[in-house]
This record gives structure tokens, C-alpha cells and sequence, in this order.
């Protein structure tokens, strides 16, 4: 197939990125703007398999239609987008932007151009505070935050574009807490101010932060903390694989991407004491604007439905390839 990746050099997208070169069944072009992906991973996956690398903006249109026009692609997987959801309550329009505005003129630009498949980024946090924590892809959408509304509605767009073009299908991916680095060292996450709770703590383990808060320890949860479910990049990286494969002989459809399991943020850092063997100091902060209290996802339909695998399916697994990845980097 021929592949448009946004965002490529970010987190999630570059590991993605790694795994489609690893198959080496598919011709690739890759578009990041770099304000929060690296040049690094782009330079670090060249020696993976070849692919084309575009630094551009997703809102410069008639570059972007460009790249269309000539690229004749079957398939875009999207990743290009912010993620920050106390960032996201600050600055709106930003994630309206960006999330949605930049996602809507590629969804008409596959239109204009027969792209057939999209495979959409989107979060756990569409579906906001859910009644018991634990959620299936039927459960209702209520996102709490403008990240997570800013999500949902490409959602929306993406069904009803599909619903009016039988020849365009979308693979949704709810992606739950993403951690960790590829197994084999290569690539990890160069976020430079990351916000998310494991990175935070390999940080704080190696020293870069003298030390690390717990965003509120009042919620309604056995230990007061917020419970999320935590998935390794490689694992979430293989299910676009998994979806996209999916697409081929099957129709559209939703997959939330997670273990099913989850943990505190006390417990996230107790494991991640344990792991590194270094007791870290950790402070309670005040509750994060935007946060739930719980999100576990309940994710046997991709398990069922696709040929996805996970292989990483462990905490300890997960903290231990952040960690690596922190001290090399
Ligand atoms: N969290 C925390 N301290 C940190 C970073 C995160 O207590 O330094 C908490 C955060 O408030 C949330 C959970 O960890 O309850 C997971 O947050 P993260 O940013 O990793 O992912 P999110 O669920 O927001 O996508």
C-alpha cells in the first residue's frame, strides 16, 4: 500500500512508522511539522527502511493537496495532533484547530483524492467521566475536556463521511494511556515537556526533576488517585497495523486499545520505585483541571476482531523500556 503518515515523528507516530518499515510491505511518506515530534526518530527509523520525510504544516492546504495529488496514497494514518488535556482546557482553540480543523480538511482531501482508508487517532477521553470507570466502544461519549470533544468530532465527521461514500473507511483507535520505548532501544518518546505520569517518573528516577506530584488524591478510587489503563507503544503501534489490515476485508468500525487493567497513580509510581530501585520523592499537588477519575478500557473487540496481539502486556515491562529509554536520552 501507499501510506501518508501524519505526525510520523511524534511519540506514537514514529513507532507506528518503525513497524510498517519492519513489514516492509508498503511505500511510506511521512508528514511532521517537528514542533513537538523529532528529527531524531526520523533520522534513527532511516536505517529501518526507506520512506519519504516532508517537514510541513498540515494548515499550509496546498502543500498538503500536493502531497495528495502526487502520492495517489490508499491509506493516511493521522496522528499529527496535541494531546495535553490540562493544555487543551488553557487553549481551545488550539486543539479545535489542530485536532479538528487540520483532521476535517484531510478527511476532504481523501475525498478529492479516493484516498479509500483513514485511521484516526483518537483517546480514551471521548468518553469522559464514565459511570463505572470501564468502557466499551458502545459506551457513551461524554468527553470533560476540549481534547477529548476535540477528538469526538472527528469521530462524527469520519462516520458520516463514510456513511455518504461507500468507497471510504475509517479505523478508529481509542488509545488509552500510551508508555514506554521501542524493545530495541531505537526510538522512545522525546517529548521535551512531557506531562504523562510514566515519562514524569523515569524522569524524576534519572534525575532530571527533583521531584514528582500526584495530581490529587481525593477521587473516588480505592486509593484516591486516578486509575488509567497503561498500554506499551509497541503494542498500541501494532494495532494500526492490526486495523488497517482489518479494513481491507471488512467494513469501518471503533476499536478502544488498551489492556483492560488498571492502575493507580500511586500504584504507577510504587511499581516504578520498585522497578528502578530508586525512592524518589513525590509530593500531593492539587487535582489537574480535565482529569477523570477512572478510564479502563474493556478492549476484547480488537482482541476478537482483528489479528492484534499485544506482547508487552506488563507494568513493570512498560516503566522498565521508559526507564531505558530516559537514561540513554
Ligand atoms: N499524573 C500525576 N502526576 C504527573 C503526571 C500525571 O499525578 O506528574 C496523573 C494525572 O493527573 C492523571 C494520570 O496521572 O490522573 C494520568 O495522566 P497522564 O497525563 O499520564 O495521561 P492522561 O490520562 O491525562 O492522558
Amino acid at each position: 500500500m501507499k501510506i501518508l503518515v501524519t505526525g510520523g515523528a511524534g511519540y506514537i507516530g514514529s513507532h507506528v512508522l518503525k513497524q510498517l518499515l519492519e513489514s516492509n510491505r508498503h511505500e511510506i511518506v511521512v508528514v511532521d511539522n517537528l514542533c513537538k515530534g523529532s528529527m531524531k526518530a526520523i533520522d534513527a527509523l532511516k536505517s529501518v527502511g526507506e520512506f519519504e520525510f516532508i517537514k510541513e504544516n498540515l494548515e499550509n492546504l496546498p502543500v498538503i493537496e500536493e502531497i495528495f495529488k502526487r502520492g495517489k496514497f490508499d491509506a493516511i494514518i493521522h496522528f499529527a495532533a496535541f494531546i495535553e488535556v490540562a493544555e487543551s482546557v488553557k487553549n481551545p482553540i488550539k486543539y479545535y484547530l489542530n485536532n479538528t480543523a487540520n483532521a476535517i480538511n484531510l478527511i476532504a482531501l481523501c475525498q478529492k483524492y479516493g484516498v479509500k482508508n483513514f485511521i484516526f487517532s483518537s483517546t480514551a477521553a471521548t468518553y469522559g467521566e464514565p459511570e463505572n470507570g470501564k468502557v466499551t466502544e458502545e459506551s457513551p461519549q461524554a468527553p470533560i475536556n476540549p481534547y477529548g470533544k476535540s477528538k469526538l468530532m472527528v469521530e462524527w465527521i469520519l462516520k458520516d463521511t463514510a456513511a455518504a461514500n461507500k468507497d471510504f473507511k475509517f479505523g478508529i483507535l481509542r488509545y488509552f494511556n500510551v508508555a514506554g520505548a521501542s524493545s530495541d532501544g531505537l526510538i522512545g518518546q522525546n517529548y521535551p515537556n512531557a506531562t504523562h505520569l510514566i515519562k514524569i517518573a523515569t524522569q524524576t528516577i534519572t534525575g532530571k526533576r527533583d521531584k514528582m506530584y500526584i495530581f490529587g488524591d481525593d477521587y473516588d478510587t480505592k486509593d484516591g488517585t486516578c486509575i488509567r489503563d497503561y498500554i506499551h507503544v509497541e503494542d498500541l503501534a501494532s494495532a494500526h497495523l492490526a486495523v488497517l489490515e482489518y479494513l481491507q476485508t471488512n467494513d469501518s468500525n471503533v476499536f478502544n486499545v488498551g489492556y483492560g487493567t488498571g492502575f493507580s497513580v500511586k500504584e504507577v509510581i510504587s511499581e516504578a520505585k520498585k522497578v528502578s530501585g530508586v525512592d524518589f520523592a513525590v509530593e500531593i499537588a492539587p487535582r489537574r483541571e480535565g482529569d477523570p477519575a477512572c478510564l479502563i478500557s474493556n478492549a476484547s473487540k480488537i482482541r476478537f476482531q482483528t489479528t492484534w496481539v499485544p506482547c508487552h502486556e506488563d507494568l513493570d515491562e512498560i516503566i522498565q523500556s521508559a526507564l531505558n529509554w530516559e537514561k540513554k536520552n
